[in-house]
């Protein structure tokens, strides 16, 4: 079976629709065809200060959401990243290949530089390198992710194939799985920029009680006119409702807009927060469950951790011998 490889950060207590919609349901579909390895990837979240706490909190939550949208520990490999040395490892070989006017030029690392208020951590200039390993370790086939890791992943190419030029061949050169119609989903009260869990406006959060979902959605920045259409460059709110809308309904975005023929924005939006509301309700009750017994939680995290390390053990000591370190004994 081919290999995936994908991870989120338990920088927020909820993921959001946009972590759900173009990332999380393909990694569910893709347990199914690929051997997969998911990872809550705590190294990256301190590349931003996090309260000890609340981040071992949001770990588990993270670990208990991706479960209950239907992530199954005995079909695919569900582990922390941390659990994993030699994530950190393999990251400091793959900088030390890395060029810094390359690393200046990831878009993602400028954005939220700029939008930090504190000072800006070399670890946030430094992680795509760190989630290049992260993919590189398993020889990942496949890495489904969001529109905006693209560059990333174009990083994590170079970098292998730099590797493997210098050193012989050792990694294999993966390729993002985006799915285009929910690749990036954008935020409600700010329909050109994408939803994020930093920048927590226009956001809607899976744990939140479903009827500020509701509100959230009804609030939303619509556009001038009252026509219900999709028209991503002159109507990107209502587009980006449409695309929300016809993910989690199954129905396609003209079924919807025909149906819609004649109904105001008022009308989709409310709709959309109960499409939303069923949706969301029994992944809500799901992880209150897991989180119920945290000491089982972190057994099936332990069990995953031991058989990603498995397969990262390997890479990692193959390329160790190939940059010329010293086998350990
Ligand atoms: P942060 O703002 O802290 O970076 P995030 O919301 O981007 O948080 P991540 O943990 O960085 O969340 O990303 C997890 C996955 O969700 C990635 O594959 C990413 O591409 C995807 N993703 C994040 N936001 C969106 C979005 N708005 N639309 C589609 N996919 C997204
Ligand atoms: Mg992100």
């Amino acid at each position: 079976r081919p290999r995936v490889l994908s991870g989120i950060q338990p920088t927020a207590g909820s993921f959001h629709l946009g972590n759900y919609l173009g990332a999380i349901r393909q990694w569910v579909a893709l347990q199914e065809t690929h051997d997969a390895f998911y990872c809550v990837v705590d190294l990256h979240a301190i590349t931003v200060e996090q309260d000890p706490k609340v981040l071992r909190q949001n770990t588990r939550t993270s670990a208990a959401q991706l479960l209950a949208l239907g992530i199954d520990p005995d079909t695919a490999t569900l582990f922390v990243q941390s659990h994993v040395p030699e994530h950190a490892q393999l990251g400091w070989v793959l900088q030390c290949l890395t060029g810094f006017g390359e690393a200046s030029r990831m878009t993602q690392f400028k954005d939220k530089s700029a939008r930090q208020e504190t000072q800006v951590g070399v670890g946030l200039f430094t992680y795509p390198i760190l989630q290049a390993a992260d993919i590189l370790l398993y020889n990942a086939h496949h890495v489904p992710v969001g529109e905006d890791q693209r560059q990333h992943l174009e990083l994590t190419r170079d970098l292998a194939q730099r590797f493997n030029t210098r050193y012989g061949k050792t990694f294999r050169l993966p390729e993002a799985y985006i799915v285009k119609d929910t690749a990036k989903i954008y935020d409600l009260q700010d329909p050109t920029a994408k939803m994020s869990k930093s920048v927590p406006t226009g956001v809607v959060e899976l744990l939140e009680d479903v009827k500020r979902s509701a509100k959230k959605i009804r609030s939303a920045v619509t556009d001038t006119g009252r026509e219900i259409a999709y028209d991503p460059e002159n109507k990107p709110g209502v587009s980006n409702l449409l695309v929300i809308y016809s993910a989690l309904s199954g129905r396609t975005i003209d079924e919807l807009v025909a149906d819609y023929a004649g109904k105001g924005y008022g009308d989709l939006k409310k709709d959309l927060g109960e499409v939303f509301s069923e949706f969301v309700t029994p992944v809500q009750e799901k992880v209150t469950t897991y989180l119920s017994d945290p000491a089982e939680l972190d057994k099936v995290l332990a069990k995953g951790a031991e058989r990603a390390r498995e397969v990262a053990s390997k890479t990692l000591a193959r390329a160790y011998d190939k940059v010329g370190f010293l086998p350990s004994g």
